[in-house]
């Protein structure tokens, strides 16, 4: 392949345990997947159903970065989620591994979308607005009884179980590979509890589930 310019690089995570990275493809995001997240939101708990939308790959964020504050908002939230990253369908019917993100949001933006009508990329799509964790081969954890846990500069701003989840792992996964293209590479984040809120510059964001390494950044 002859290209005009040097392509960027593929966007990648590393894996616990080994020296191979994971390299992403791309992104995908549910929405409404707790209920105490959705009735937060406004949202009717007994009608809700998960919504689906996604991020481009290069937002990524490894564990460990200071992420300058992204332009364009002043209520940029925090939305920690248990995210599980695909692989080739012969290795554990395809669930490669698990990490933990951080779905940031620019919920100002979000808003002017959702009473528009309008799309969520700019609200959830930008620079930098994926952290995730380095990730944990997915047969070396059991993770039916964990929970989910984000610090806000030492503070725990949201704590849920991950059998809470409306959709479960397996129903996420039903549901993209008949709707969309789930491939090997894609990283799915599976929603987020209650609790989610603002943060500002030199707030340090901590993500953590029992079993899977944390995610930590700082917005600077
Ligand atoms: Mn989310």
């Amino acid at each position: 392949m002859d290209f005009a310019f040097p392509p960027s690089a593929r966007a990648s995570l590393p894996i616990a345990g080994t020296d191979a990275r994971f390299p992403v493809r791309r992104i995908y995001c549910v929405g409404k997947n707790y209920a105490d997240h959705v009735a937060e939101m406004g949202g009717d708990v007994e009608r809700s159903e998960p919504i689906f939308f996604t991020k481009a790959a290069e937002t990524l964020v490894q564990d460990g970065t200071d992420i300058p504050f992204p332009p364009n908002t002043e209520n940029l939230h925090y939305e920690v989620e248990l995210v599980v990253a695909m692989g080739p369908p012969e290795i554990n019917g395809g669930i490669f591994a698990y990490g933990v993100g951080i779905d940031m949001t620019r919920r100002d933006i979000q808003a002017k979308a959702k009473a528009k009508g309008g799309p969520w990329d700019r609200a959830k799509s930008f620079h930098l607005s994926a952290p995730c964790s380095a990730l944990t081969i997915a047969n070396t954890v059991d993770l039916s009884a964990a929970h989910i846990t984000l610090r806000k500069n030492g503070d725990t701003v949201q704590h849920s179980a991950l059998n809470k989840l409306i959709w479960s792992v397996d129903e996420i996964i039903a549901y993209l590979s008949q709707d969309m293209d789930l491939q090997p590479g894609d990283l799915i984040y599976t929603g987020t509890p209650a609790g989610v809120g603002p943060v500002i510059v030199d707030d340090e964001l901590s993500g953590e589930i029992e079993g899977l390494e944390r995610v930590t950044v700082r917005f600077v």
